[in-house]
C-alpha cells in the first residue's frame, strides 16, 4: 500500500464520499475515535486507504501512535466503572439500538465496505446483517451473565461464584470481514460490562469508523468503545502498547497465526487473557454417497465467498474416486459462471483481491500446483481486468503436498485431490497444524458421526458450505487459535469467575 504520511487529500475525500452516494455521508469518517470523539492522528499524520478494485485513493486516515493508544486505553479505563455497573438491561438496550442502526444503515455500510475491501455489494450487505446479529445476540446474553451457587461441603458456609467483566480489553481485527470481526468482539465485551479499544486492519478502517459513528448514536458512552487507526508500519506500535499496557486485561485477535503467536507472547508479560482466531487450512471432503448438487453448492460458497478470502474458506478438496468426475464437471460449470468485477458492478459475484501480495500468493499457489502435475479445469491465471483481479479457478489432480494444500490460498482458487479410503482422507485432513473448519458431504448417518468426531477441527460443517452464525461457538483448535466467539459460551472470554466463600453462617 502506498503511504502518504502528512498527506492532505481532504478535497479528494469529499469527492470520494460523493461518489459513494451515501444516504448519510456522516457515516464516512477518517479520524480515529477516542473517548467519544473523532480526532486527528499524531501531528496530523495520515495514511492512504485505497479501493482494491481501482487502486484509487478512498481516504487518508489518522495515524495513531503509542501515546494515542495509551489515551484510548485510559479513556476505556475511566469509562469502565460506570459502564460495568450500569444495569444489564440498559447495556442490552444500547447494543440492540446499535444493531438496529446498522440494519437501518446497511446500504451505506455496505457501500463503504465494498469500496475499501472490494467485496460485491450483496456480500457486503450480508456481512452488515451478520455483524449486527452479534450485537443483537449479545444484547440478549447481557441479561444472562450468571454465576452459580455451589453445593457446600460444610454446613456453616455457602459457596458462591460471580461472573464479572474482565475490565479494559483490546481487539485487533483483520480486513477480510471489516464489520463483523469488530462486532463479534465488542458485542460480548460491552454486553458483560467491559470497555474496549479496537485496532482495525489498515486496509479497512472506514467500516470500523462508520460503526463508531453508529455506536455514538446508539448511546454507547464515551470511552466504552474506541478505535485507534494506523498503517501497516504502525500496527506493531499500536499493538505493542495494547499488549504491554497493564491496564488492558484481555486481547482478542483475529488474523494470521504468525501475528497471533507474536501477540500472545507479548501478552504473556502482563498475563493478559487472550483469544486468538487465527488461520485455517480447511479440508472439504466429498464422499461417494454425497448428493452431488448439494456438494457443489456447498463447495461454491465455502471456497468463493469473499473471493476466497476467509479463514474458514475451503482450502483442500478431497473427492472420492467414485464421484470425482461428476463433481468436477458440475463444480467447473458453476465456477465458470462467476462474474468478476468491482464490487459495485451489476451482477458481480467475485471482487478483486485485497492487495498485490494477495494476488502474488494466488499466482504462486497455482503455478506450484501446475508444476507438480495439476491441470486447469477453469480459469488459472490473472483476470483480463488486470490489477488485483484473478480468474475464478478450478484445478484437478492437485497432490496433497502442493502449497495450496499446505497453507491458506486466500483467493478464488480450488484444487481437487482424489482419494479412495475414508481412513486415509481423515488422516490427510488432519495432517496440518491448523484446525479451524472442516467440511464434508455424505448421506450415510453413521459416517456423519464417525467423520465429524475424527476431524481435528473447532468447527465441522456437514452437508453445508456455511456454518457461521451468532448462536454457535466460532473458533479453532491446534494453531488455529484459542477461545470461542459468539454463542452462549462467547461471554466466557470476556469475564472472570470470582469464588466467594461465606463462612460463619
Ligand atoms: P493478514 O495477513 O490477513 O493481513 P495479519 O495477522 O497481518 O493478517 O493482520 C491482522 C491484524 O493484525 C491487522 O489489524 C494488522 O494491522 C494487525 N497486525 C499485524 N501485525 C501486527 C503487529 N506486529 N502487532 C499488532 N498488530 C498487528
Amino acid at each position: 500500500m502506498t503511504v502518504h504520511k502528512l498527506a492532505s487529500l481532504k478535497f479528494g475525500q469529499t469527492r470520494v464520499v460523493n461518489s459513494l452516494n451515501l444516504a448519510d455521508p456522516k457515516l464516512f469518517h477518517s479520524q480515529a475515535f477516542l473517548n467519544g470523539a473523532f480526532v486527528d492522528g499524531v501531528d496530523g499524520r495520515t495514511f492512504v486507504v485505497d479501493n482494491p478494485a481501482t487502486g484509487a485513493t478512498l481516504a487518508t486516515v489518522a495515524i495513531c501512535d503509542a501515546a494515542m493508544t495509551r489515551q484510548a486505553i485510559e479513556a476505556a479505563a475511566a469509562a469502565f466503572p460506570a459502564w460495568s455497573k450500569r444495569p444489564s438491561k440498559e447495556r442490552s438496550a444500547i447494543l440492540r439500538k446499535w444493531a438496529e442502526l446498522m440494519v437501518a444503515n446497511a446500504d451505506d455500510l455496505a457501500a463503504i465496505m465494498s469500496a475499501e475491501h472490494g467485496k460485491p455489494l450483496a456480500e457486503a450487505k450480508g456481512e452488515v446483517t451478520y455483524g449486527a446479529s452479534f450485537l443483537e445476540w449479545f444484547a440478549e446474553e447481557a441479561r444472562r451473565v450468571d454465576g452459580s451457587v455451589i453445593t457446600t461441603p460444610l454446613t456453616d458456609r455457602r459457596l458462591v461464584v460471580l461472573r464479572q467483566p474482565i475490565g479494559v480489553t483490546a481487539g485487533i481485527t483483520p480486513w477480510n470481514f471489516p464489520c463483523a470481526m469488530i462486532t463479534r468482539k465488542c458485542a460480548p465485551a460491552l454486553a458483560v460490562g467491559c470497555t474496549i479499544v479496537i485496532k482495525p486492519a489498515e486496509q479497512t478502517p472506514l467500516s470500523a469508523l462508520a460503526l463508531a459513528e453508529l455506536a455514538m448514536r446508539a448511546g454507547v458512552p464515551a470511552g466504552v468503545f474506541n478505535i485507534v487507526t494506523g498503517d501497516v508500519d504502525d500496527a506493531p506500535i499500536i499493538g505493542g502498547e495494547l499488549t504491554s499496557n497493564p491496564i488492558v486485561k484481555k486481547l482478542s485477535f483475529t488474523g494470521s497465526t504468525e501475528i497471533g503467536k507474536l501477540l500472545t507472547r507479548q501478552c504473556a508479560d502482563t498475563m493478559k487473557k487472550v483469544s486468538m482466531e487465527l488461520g485455517g487450512n480447511a479440508p472439504f471432503i466429498v464422499f461417494d454417497d454425497a448428493d452431488v448438487e448439494a456438494a457443489v453448492a456447498g463447495a461454491l460458497v465455502a471456497k468463493y465467498r469473499n473471493t476466497g478470502q476467509a479463514c474458514t474458506a475451503a482450502n483442500r478438496f478431497y473427492v472420492q474416486a467414485g464421484i470425482k468426475d461428476a463433481f468436477a464437471k458440475r463444480y467447473g460449470e458453476e465456477v465458470a459462471k462467476y462474474r468478476v468485477g468491482e464490487g459495485t458492478g451489476e451482477g458481480v459475484t467475485i471482487g478483486p483481491l485485497i492487495d498485490d501480495a494477495a494476488i502474488q500468493k494466488v499466482r504462486a499457489h497455482v503455478k506450484d500446483a501446475l508444476d507438480r502435475g495439476a491441470s486447469v479445469l477453469v480459469g488459472g491465471s490473472d483476470h483480463e481486468l488486470g490489477g488485483r483481479f484473478f480468474q475464478p479457478t478450478l484445478l484437478d489432480g492437485v497432490p496433497s503436498d502442493a502449497l495450496m494444500c499446505q497453507e491458506e490460498t486466500f483467493g478464488p482458487v480450488a484444487g481437487l485431490t482424489t482419494f479412495t479410503d475414508e481412513d486415509d482422507v481423515i488422516r490427510l485432513a488432519n495432517d496440518t497444524p491448523y484446525g479451524l473448519t472442516a467440511y464434508f458431504f455424505t448421506r450415510d448417518h453413521a459416517r456423519v458421526w464417525r467423520v465429524a468426531e475424527a476431524l481435528e477441527s473447532g468447527m465441522v460443517a456437514v452437508n453445508t458450505g456455511l456454518l457461521s452464525t451468532a448462536e454457535a461457538p466460532f473458533g479453532g483448535v491446534k494453531e488455529s487459535g484459542l477461545g470461542r466467539e459468539g454463542s452462549r459460551w462467547g461471554i466466557d472470554d470476556w469475564t472472570e469467575l470470582k469464588y466467594i466463600a461465606m463462612a460463619g453462617l
